[in-house]
């Protein structure tokens, strides 16, 4: 059966630095308060004590998953709560030893109260477990799972929302990048094209253009702060921002005041090969330093490969087209994000389950084929560029130092993004029909890849180079 996922559940807005370990966590809180709601057990709850599990706990302090469990718990919105606050709220929790619950009243919440357990639950490598008292009793406990980038499910209710989600009638089913190709062939259409009928059916054009504007106005103030922003990320690892240096040597004296007249600004500066290469990267960068900030991203299709589809997105704007619109950003979301639901839908996109070739491999094909979309491509051509930026991510590890998602997560989705140019341009002088590894073979590769990959190199930091670069000798 062909599940439906929206590009609105690839592109979601929130904070960093983690969409499994910040985003799926706050969103589990928030989720069991409408569940303790429903159930009318909220206001009988006194006490609240969250359990986390296997990747979670192994890397959820240096991901911020304790923080981003307060947050939900405090009836705070990812999307929307501001950044500035953000502190404010943790650090009233921590000092009173007591949670605004949702928002509404005061319960005693003690410094122990999210425990970090070292087992891993067997439905999933990120698991946590919610529970409620009333008078000492447990009344409520509920375990949900963060299944990379941002999705969360509890074991027995993805099956039932996956039938819910496909009663409705698609006019392009899409599980594999062989049915979108048959699709663009048969309709003779982009595959923005095909992807734009479906989403009509559960969003208006008009809910559509306002989602997209909303999505890349985020990750186009994301870059423009971070390439505005110096100084040390948090979390001890004393990383130095590097985006703020480089923009300031690309962009020189250029004058602008806000987000538009630096496109504008950008388009005006010198663009040989190296000032490109160092302007996307620049932009890479300069998500990730946000993200690694606890600023506020889009996943695409995570938080810890943010950086890839904006720096792309950029690229095309301010180097390879200067007349390009809204129109156009809108063809490439909407590309990247069905590029990653087929990734999402026959293997992973959560690093815990399959490492870093489920993060940026899968950002660098999606930015690829959009990429590839927007230059000219076929849509056979899209698909190959997307085969070729994941053919050369295949078995990436996630080794992140100290848990943090800075080393090696910042600078690799530069690597990501650029990787993502170029398969861009070896799939446009590529006759897809003499292509030998299609999209589909290499999804499936990636996923045998993941399986086969040794536990400590999913998110665990307890390999690789979280393991011979300790966070204390930094
Ligand atoms: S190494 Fe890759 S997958 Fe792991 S946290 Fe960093 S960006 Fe994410």
């Amino acid at each position: 059966m062909s599940q439906f996922i929206s590009v609105f559940d690839m592109l979601k807005i929130g904070v960093g630095p983690s969409s499994s370990h910040t985003l799926g966590p706050w969103r589990a809180a928030q989720q069991w308060i409408q569940k303790l709601k429903e159930t009318n057990e909220f206001l009988l709850i006194e006490e609240v004590k969250v359990d986390l599990y296997g990747s979670l706990s192994l890397t959820g302090k240096g991901h911020a998953t304790d923080l981003a469990v307060l947050l939900g718990l405090s009836g705070a919105d990812p999307e929307y709560v501001p950044i500035e606050s953000i502190d404010v709220i943790i650090s009233d929790i921590q000092n009173k030893e007591q949670l605004f619950f949702n928002n509404e009243r005061n319960i005693p919440f003690l410094k122990d109260s999210v425990k970090f357990n070292r087992e891993f639950l067997p439905f999933h490598a990120n698991g946590m477990t919610f529970r409620g008292y009333a008078q000492g009793e447990e009344i409520s406990t509920e375990t949900y799972y963060s299944i990379g980038g941002g999705f969360i499910v509890q074991e027995d209710d993805h099956l039932a929302e996956d039938i819910e989600i496909n009663k409705q009638n698609f006019p392009f089913p899409i599980n594999r990048a062989t049915e979108l190709e048959a699709y663009c062939e048969r309709e003779s259409l982009n595959i923005s094209d095909i992807v734009y009928q479906n989403e009509l059916v559960i969003n208006s054009a008009e809910e559509i253009d306002k989602e997209l504007h909303r999505i890349w106005n985020t990750m186009l103030e994301c870059m423009y702060i971070g390439c505005h922003t110096q100084g040390t990320l948090p979390g001890g690892l004393n990383v130095k921002r590097r985006a703020f240096e480089t923009h300031q040597k690309l962009i020189k004296d250029a004058e602008y005041t806000n987000q538009q007249e630096w496109i504008t600004a950008i388009r005006g500066t010198e663009v040989k090969f190296r000032e490109i290469l160092k302007w996307v990267s620049c932009l890479a960068l300069s998500v990730n330093e946000v993200n690694a900030a606890l600023g506020r991203v889009v996943t695409a299709p995570t938080n810890g490969s943010a950086g890839v589809i904006p720096a792309v997105l950029m690229y095309y704007l301010v180097i390879e087209n200067h007349d390009a619109d809204f129109e156009h950003v809108k063809k490439f979301l909407l590309v990247a994000g069905e590029i990653g639901s087929i990734f999402k839908k026959n293997a992973t996109i959560s690093a815990a389950m399959g490492g870093c070739q489920a993060e940026i491999g899968v950002s660098s094909a999606m930015a690829a084929a959009a990429l590839t979309e927007l230059l000219g491509g076929t849509p056979s051509q899209c698909l190959v560029a997307a085969e070729i930026a994941m053919e050369h991510h295949l078995g990436l590890t996630c080794d992140p130092i100290g848990g943090l998602v800075q080393i090696p997560c910042i600078e690799r989705n530069a690597m990501g993004a650029i990787k993502a140019i170029n398969a861009a341009e070896l799939a446009l002088e590529t006759n897809p029909k003499e292509s030998k590894v299609p999209l589909d073979k290499v999804i499936d590769t990636m996923w045998e890849t993941a399986k086969d990959m040794n536990r400590n190199y999913k998110e665990t930091s307890e390999g690789g180079l979280a393991v011979t670069v300790r966070l204390a000798d930094c």
